[in-house]
């Protein structure tokens, strides 16, 4: 099928809630995929922070194999050895030391939020069922992470939403000290809202919230589904401001591709939840884990957050450069691989623009530019997009 038959059979047989882009992609290599038609793209989106380790990686691609033929499935009934062994790189190499896992961001985000409810209720605080969230946050698409979402946009049409959320502006110390009481059960965020426009959370900020919970026995829920695993320059975001939340959520990166996510927790919260409390079908199954396990391991041999860090420092100095030319560019944000180039308009024509240039960009929140490249991008591909980028800057300006 070429992009014109699977465009059309789409608009037939699938549920039309996806804003999508004209393509349909076929295949996939290292930072390029390749559409029905044949058109070559460097792919600065990775799926939307999916493909950390690039398209059709050999060694990810070998460990699903492998695990197909072997088990795909065998249900949480049983004990699952690629599961526990991905639980055990997770939590040897963070602050955590339980983990459970889910299918997605969302389920992820889910789950943590049981959790929370659920450690209030086992230290004999059941009222406190209040969960802070900050503005402009994404937690994903079910009820109650969408309830969790400060977005207004998002939640209309599906009320009543969950009970339970207070929002307060992000980085805003006063106002989220002012929120607290004795209802709260636990505070959530991204360490770099990512949906929201590429904001990163002010260390100092992340510090004293930490202080707060510890004084308080609130739960810290950080959602890494986006920041997680190497995106930031760090393995997980959270160390950039030396203190941890109690638990983490993980999900994109996590399977190179293959549908994963997982809460992650310490001993003092995760000891709330009892046999029943929670569960999933298919989470932590050998085919998804056997992923996760491969790439963990490329991620930790070959450093993939220091070259994320490294590229990513790279390419902020060539769009500070980009920023001197074009005046319709206002802030340059982000950390490691997820950068934001905040514009003065809405950045559809220059999402467009890269596009027919072959390149795949993100636009977010409107007027936000987000670079989300494979953290294995070489520099000849940063080069590569920042000609592309400066090309289509130039036409959507004229
Ligand atoms: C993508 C994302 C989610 C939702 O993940 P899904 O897999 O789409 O459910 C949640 N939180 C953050 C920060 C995300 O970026």
């Amino acid at each position: 099928m070429n992009n014109a038959e699977i465009i059309a059979k789409g608009q037939k047989y699938c549920l039309n809630v996806f804003n999508r882009l004209p393509i349909a992609m076929v295949r996939g290599e290292g930072s390029y995929v390749f559409d029905a038609d044949g058109n070559k793209y460097l792919d600065f989106v990775s799926g939307i922070a999916v493909n950390a380790l690039g398209h059709a990686h050999p060694y990810v691609a070998a460990a699903l194999a492998e695990q197909a033929a072997q088990l795909i499935h065998s249900s949480n009934l049983y004990w699952i050895e690629p599961q526990v062994r991905l639980a055990e790189v997770l939590v040897e190499n963070s602050a955590f030391d339980k983990v459970f896992f889910g299918n997605s961001g969302a389920e992820a985000n889910e789950g943590a939020l049981k959790l929370a409810r659920k450690y209030a209720v086992y230290k004999g605080r059941p009222e406190r069922q209040q969960v802070i969230t900050m503005q402009s946050s994404f937690h994903g698409r079910t009820l109650a992470t969408l309830t969790a979402t400060g977005q207004a946009k998002m939640h209309q049409g599906f009320e009543p939403l969950a009970a339970g959320f207070t929002y307060v502006p992000f980085n805003d110390w006063e106002a989220l000290q002012a929120a607290v009481n004795e209802q709260t059960c636990a505070i959530m965020l991204e360490p770099v809202q990512g949906e929201g426009g590429v904001f990163p959370a002010d260390p100092e900020y992340l510090r004293q919230i930490r202080r707060l919970c510890d004084e308080r026995d609130v739960v810290l829920i950080y959602d890494e589904v986006q920041t997680g695993l190497g995106r930031t320059g760090k393995l997980f975001a959270y160390q950039h401001a030396g203190v941890a939340p109690d638990i983490m959520t993980l999900a994109k990166a996590l399977g190179g591709g293959a549908p994963i996510g997982a809460f992650l927790s310490t001993d003092k919260v995760a000891a709330a939840f009892k046999p029943g409390d929670h569960g999933s079908t298919f989470g932590g199954n050998p085919l998804v884990c056997a992923a996760g396990l491969a790439v963990m391991k490329i991620m930790l041999e070959q450093d993939i957050p220091g070259r994320a860090a490294m590229l990513g420092e790279y390419l902020r100095g060539k769009l500070t450069e980009l920023q001197a030319k074009y005046p319709c560019i206002k802030e340059i944000r982000g950390q490691g691989l997820l950068l934001g180039v905040q514009l003065d308009r809405p950045g559809a024509d220059v999402v467009q623009a890269c596009l027919r240039r072959g390149v795949l960009l993100n636009c977010t929140a409107g007027t936000v530019l987000r670079l989300i490249p494979p953290l294995n991008v070489s520099h000849a591909e940063a080069d590569e997009f920042m000609a592309v980028l400066d090309a289509a800057l130039q036409e959507v300006l004229q």
